[in-house]
């Protein structure tokens, strides 16, 4: 408990497309840091990033990649 660091944010997680676990709304995990999800402000996510790993998943398993390329050409137009 002494001379542990402060925890870092990996900026690794970068452009990492993330799906929200509530409503599955898919932005970037930047886009979910700094405006949280639209459909379920309750979660909190902003400028909290272990709210958004909690609230949102990398794993698209219910989407088809058709719909998923779809809604990387809508988080890249915004
Ligand atoms: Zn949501």
């Amino acid at each position: 408990m002494s001379n542990a660091p402060p925890a870092q944010i990996p900026t690794s997680f970068g452009h990492e497309l993330r799906a929200c676990l509530r409503c599955r709304l898919v932005k970037t995990y930047d886009q979910f840091r700094e405006n949280g999800c639209e459909n379920c402000p309750f979660f909190s996510m902003e400028n909290d990033n272990e709210r958004v790993v909690e609230g949102t998943t990398p794993n698209f398993s219910g989407y088809d990649s058709l719909k998923l390329s779809y809604l990387q050409q809508l988080v890249n137009t915004c």
